[in-house]
């Protein structure tokens, strides 16, 4: 039995390399010991749901730290540490912990941080179920709030005496809004509150919250991370004390963890993805670019377009950008949006992104206005997933379903 733990200080990297170099090295080699294997390059499925001791003493003292050592599938899997150790470090973290969605994550990051009579203070837009969550969870006695302002002085004044999570989403997944971090982070410490931020969007890749002071980062891991559309999964990653505790309660009791087959699957699509995010970021940033001069469209929501009004914010936390956006219609009745959204041939409707293949949606469903004003979210919003097809053939796609309502 090995400590193999996945620590920061096994961070065997030359000091002389770029930010984006570690990166890129994290994620083909890192976190690997091929000579642990039989040599195989490629790490096996370790589909084994416990592992088998010699003595009972032995047996007594490794189930005694289970974070470091592995006993039973729920605490931790060889497949699965090699994943958690590409993530750990790719975020600047001590540890991460893997989970069977990005949901099991959220909801563990959550649960870890509130009591009864807690409240958590959301900043910006989230991802609908998170809500959807935070709205669950108030049976529990716990209280949220939504603040869509950007402003410091706005979100300042909806702390409550008893908020002690900020949660947020920067950029947030469908008005591609922007909030000061570091800023957010000033006025948490100084309240004793934590800071949350799921860095789906961005992958740790183009932004490390953690480097700005950030508690706890949470991923969805089906996007860019797996980036194939053949995977559920979710991460944690903290500082070692943070990622203890969480460790020893909410990830050990509710058992939403990884296995090992879809652990193998992030592995290898963590190889690739400083390349296919490269390709995002240069087809998105080309298609934000068309849009915005498209008669149809009124506005683009996208980070990476200098019109953004959050653009020289973006340039201090993000190191680039990924391939999610969103458009706003002139027109925007849930007729015009529809056709758009059918008129498509080569982005398919369906509800992810982050993978190889375009994907559109909308959250205009056609009769959720209401919600729809109470999120601030225009109505003729249509959300778009650029894939991995060729640019200009998605970009000639976009434009005839544009042009049939213009
Ligand atoms: C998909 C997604 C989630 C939820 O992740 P699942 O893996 O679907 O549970 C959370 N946050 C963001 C930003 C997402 O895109």
């Amino acid at each position: 039995m090995t400590a193999n733990k996945p620590h920061l200080s096994d961070y065997i990297i030359n000091t002389n390399w770029t930010e984006e170099q570690k990166d890129e090295y994290i994620c083909t080699h890192f976190g690997e010991d091929s000579s642990a294997h039989h040599n195989a390059v490629v790490p096996p499925v370790y589909e084994s749901s416990l592992h088998v001791f010699n003595t009972f003493e032995t047996f007594l003292d490794v189930q005694k730290d289970e974070l470091n050592n592995y006993v039973y599938l729920r605490g931790t899997n060889p497949t699965v540490e090699i994943a958690e150790k590409k993530l750990a470090a790719l975020e600047r973290g001590d540890l991460c912990k893997c989970f069977s969605s990005g949901m099991a994550a959220i909801s563990t990051a959550i649960l870890a941080l509130v009591k009864t009579g807690d409240h958590v203070l959301c900043v910006g837009n989230l991802y609908d179920t998170t809500f959807k969550l935070l709205n669950y969870l108030q049976k529990f006695g716990v209280d949220f709030t939504i603040t869509h302002s950007c402003d410091m002085n706005d979100i300042a004044a909806e702390v409550q005496s008893n908020t002690t999570v900020i949660f947020m989403e920067s950029p947030t997944s469908l008005t591609f809004q922007l909030f000061d971090i570091p800023a957010i982070v000033d006025l948490a410490k100084q309240k004793n509150i934590y800071t949350v931020i799921d860095n789906t969007w961005s992958t740790p890749l183009y932004q490390k919250p953690l480097l700005f002071g950030i508690d706890v980062v949470v991923h969805s891991a089906a996007k860019y991370l797996g980036g194939h559309s053949d995977i559920l999964g979710g991460a944690i990653i903290a500082r070692q004390e943070v990622m203890e505790r969480i460790f020893y309660n909410e990830f050990m009791l509710f058992g939403g963890v990884m296995h090992a087959h879809e652990a193998w699957l992030l592995i290898r699509g963590l190889r690739t993805l400083p390349v296919r995010m490269k390709q995002h970021q240069q087809s998105g940033t080309k298609i934000a670019h068309m849009l915005a001069n498209h008669p149809a469209i009124k506005k683009v929501n996208y980070p990476g377009l200098p019109s953004h009004p959050h653009y020289e914010l973006g340039k201090k936390q993000l190191c680039g950008y990924s391939g999610l956006l969103s458009f706003e219609l002139q027109d925007d009745s849930f007729e015009t949006v529809k056709r758009v959204i059918n008129e498509l041939k080569l982005f398919s409707i369906g509800f992810s992104f982050g993978s190889y293949e375009s994907l559109v949606l909308s959250p205009n469903h056609g009769d959720n206005l209401d919600e729809l004003k109470k999120y601030n979210i225009d109505p003729g919003l249509i959300r778009i997933s650029v894939g991995l097809e060729n640019v200009d053939m998605l970009i000639d796609d976009l434009t005839q379903a544009l042009n049939k309502i213009i």
